[in-house]
């Protein structure tokens, strides 16, 4: 005979009205996905057909992860490989297509967290993983280590049998341009404007109330070599709790370590009990300055929070009641 206590405790049961209401029952067969590729993308300054091909992209990436969630796979399977189309993509600063870092060079950073039990992994400062997220994952289940960084993680790569690739491999003519400019900026004495754009990441719930986030990106135009920004930094730039919400952040990397933003969301959300929009919305308008970025976050329920104080942020979202949303600007 099944033991009453146990089964409230195994599936988080509530009286509700005086009838048992299982938690995990009212979200059976729930699931959701969300994806960014990075605040800074500027909609109005782009062709119809760049804003086409980007939507395009978009699309794909949010259906590999569709595919997996509708099939009953993880929200972690579904994150990974999200990401590591964003990263296959040359449209994004994250794996091919990355930005150049001061000395003319690719720099990576990438997280992964299992919302479950608050397992994760990342790595930061590669220079030759062609994707940085599946190291990141692999950080987390074969290691006893969160973060690994420069030679030692590539080491590990090669452990792992993960591709490697030049550091050229990353290169785009894009990035480059925006490199020197930067440059020129920077030997005129000029303030630095450039756009953060192109940081990919992607939150999932499956149906199983499984939350994962992840995030993956080359880091900002002209930075430091070694310099690492919140993307690698679970709590910063990417975090994932079971009891609360999943969330990948995008912008001025700096900023969202200072205030350790993905965190603040979850725990505004759970020990403050705020709804995740108005969680979302102190965080970006109240905690951060304008323009410093946005963020992804999915909700154990499966609610679906995409915002951002930049002019604009490519994002992608759907869930299981046939929501699909996939945009650049407001
Ligand atoms: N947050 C990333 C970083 O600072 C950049 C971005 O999201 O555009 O490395």
């Amino acid at each position: 005979m099944h033991d009453r206590r146990t089964f409230l405790a195994g599936t988080a049961a509530t009286i509700m009205g005086g009838s048992l209401v299982s938690s995990a029952t009212a979200a059976e067969g729930r699931f959701a996905i969300a994806l960014h590729g990075g605040a800074g993308t500027e909609p109005e300054k782009m062709t119809a057909d760049e804003r086409k091909a980007m939507e395009a992209s978009l699309g794909k990436a949010l259906d590999v992860g569709l595919e997996i969630l509708q099939k009953k796979g993880s929200s972690l399977d579904a994150v990974e490989q999200v990401i590591r189309a964003l990263e296959n993509d040359p449209l994004y600063n994250a794996g091919r297509g990355a930005c150049f870092n001061h000395v003319g060079k690719h720099e990576l950073d990438a997280s992964i967290m299992d919302g479950s039990n608050k397992a994760c992994g990342a790595v930061a400062v590669v220079r030759t993983v062609r994707n940085p997220i599946t190291l990141a994952r692999l950080v987390m289940t074969k290691t006893r280590h969160v973060l690994l960084i420069g030679d030692g993680a590539e080491a590990f790569a090669d452990e792992m049998q993960v591709p490697r690739v030049e550091n050229s491999y990353f290169s785009t003519d894009f990035q480059r341009k925006k490199w020197e400019e930067a440059k020129a900026r920077e030997k005129a004495k000029q303030a630095d404007t450039t756009k953060k754009m192109g940081t990919v990441g992607c939150v999932a719930l499956d149906v199983n109330g499984n939350l994962a986030a992840g995030t993956s990106t080359g880091g900002i135009t002209n930075k430091r070599w070694g310099r690492i920004g919140d993307s690698p930094i679970i709590g910063a730039g990417n975090y994932a709790d079971n009891s609360t919400v999943a969330i990948s952040c995008t912008g001025t990397g700096e900023e969202f370590i200072r205030h350790s933003i993905a965190h603040e969301v979850a725990v505004r959300v759970g020990y403050k009990g705020e709804t995740l929009p108005a969680a979302v919305d102190h965080v970006l308008r109240k905690i951060l300055k304008p323009d410093d970025g946005g963020l992804i976050a999915v909700s154990k329920t499966g609610e679906i929070v995409m915002d951002f104080t930049t002019d604009g942020m490519a994002r992608a979202a759907a869930d299981s009641t046939g929501k699909r949303e996939i945009k650049l600007g407001r």
